[in-house]
């Protein structure tokens, strides 16, 4: 947001005295244009403006909405999706958002602080995001064990229901206060306290109580500048969490026609028997290619076998090709589709002393074919499926003006 240039006097922030005023009755002192939105400077407001990792407040001004709120200097900027002609008006925040917001704000202090308690591990910056919020916490890696006193400490100051307290105290006896991070103010601090837990210097909402915070739940660590950051849920968010997951496994355990408590083990049984007949699979595919081979060549009436397999993979037709060049003086040029691709096989008994890469320039010529291989195969790959007939031709060609065999 830019400079505050028409030194407009300081918003009074009723969010501070009451984070849990909904309404309120404001007048218009200022009217901008930011970013092609009307926006409006108000004597004072009810809205959150987008702070300390604290996500603005949404709502409306009259019947208008308020899509983004913003400080700059002591004022908070209301951009509206339309202009507003009122000089008075009545203020309504989306209460459902800031509830969510201050949930997850104070449960974020709680779990800081018992980050630090458990394990002296300092919160190096918060994220509140839409669905899960995160903590970047200074220790380079953090157990399972430690995790768990960190969760179980965060949801004891929960359940003790314990006041949040928020104060002013000047900078010259901010020294006094054990906060938990020096704070990035001067003058007036505003102080949040989680009674006799956690002291921090904070400007957002917060609850009256810690039992309104509800669950909190640590999701997942990830590894982060060297630092371990967890993203966490708390409030009605743990409870979606909670049913989005519950759904998830009764879904398992459909699929799996087991009990939730065996969908684990189930999958990992699953997978394993999945391995094994895809080796066994490949063991009688290599066995019926062989055998493939054999036939074809027998009917064959000519030394130089080629088609197209639509119903084969690039990988089936190469076995077929290597398996063919092994039953005598054979020549092979098959071709097989994949996705946008047609691949193209040429292969040669080693006995006829045919080089098939000398197959590629000609091939590259006519067709915008790519691939390699050795002097007895190669593997060829196109997206000119257009043109995978007379790819084969003239790899058919190129065998028998090679080999002299037809
Ligand atoms: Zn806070």
């Amino acid at each position: 947001m830019k400079e505050d240039k028409k030194n407009y006097e300081p918003t009074e922030k009723l969010y501070f005295q009451d984070a849990y005023l909904k309404e309120f009755t404001a007048k218009v002192i200022g009217r901008e244009i930011v970013d092609d939105h009307p926006v409006v400077i108000l004597d004072r407001t009810a809205f959150y403006p987008e702070s300390g990792g604290q996500p603005h407040d949404l709502g409306w001004l009259n019947d208008l909405r308020v899509i983004r709120v913003e400080e700059s200097g002591e004022v908070i900027y209301h951009f509206l999706e339309k202009e507003l002609p009122a000089n008075e008006v009545q203020g309504r925040i989306d209460w459902t958002r800031r509830f969510d917001h201050m949930q997850q704000h104070t449960g974020q202090h709680i779990l800081s602080q018992a980050f630090y308690e458990v394990a002296k591990g300092e919160t190096l910056s918060f994220h509140l995001g839409p669905q899960e919020s995160t903590v970047e916490i200074g220790l380079p890696a953090v157990s399972d064990k430690v995790l768990t006193e960190v969760e179980q400490l965060a949801n004891q100051i929960v359940f003790s229901n314990l006041e949040v307290k928020t104060y002013f105290v000047p900078e010259e006896k901010i020294s006094a206060v054990p906060l938990r991070k020096p704070p990035k103010k001067s003058g007036l601090i505003r102080v949040v306290e989680v009674e006799n837990f956690d002291y921090s210097a904070c400007g957002g909402t917060h609850c009256q109580r810690t039992g309104e915070i509800g669950l909190i739940k640590v999701l997942k660590p990830e590894k982060i500048r060297g630092n371990v950051r967890f993203s966490f849920v708390c409030g009605y968010r743990a409870l979606r969490e909670f049913e989005n997951r519950r759904r998830l496994i009764q879904e398992l355990a459909r699929i799996f026609s087991a009990e939730e408590s065996e969908v684990a083990s189930c999958a990992d049984r699953t997978l394993t028997e999945l391995k094994s007949l895809k080796k066994k699979q490949k063991k009688i595919e290599e066995k019926l290619s062989f055998y493939e081979a054999r036939e074809m060549v027998e009917k064959s009436p000519s030394k130089i076998i080629s088609g197209i397999f639509p119903e084969k993979s690039p990988e089936e037709i190469k076995y077929l090709g290597l398996n063919l060049i092994h039953q005598g003086e054979i020549l092979a040029a098959l071709v097989s589709f994949r996705e946008n691709y047609f691949h193209l096989i040429l292969a040669a008994s080693d006995k006829l002393k045919v080089d098939v890469r000398e197959a590629i320039g000609l091939l590259k010529s006519e067709i915008n074919i790519k691939g390699g291989g050795s002097p007895t195969l190669i593997e060829l790959v196109s997206e000119e499926k257009d043109k995978a007939e007379k790819a084969l031709k003239l790899a058919e060609d190129f065998l028998k003006n090679k080999s002299g065999l037809s």
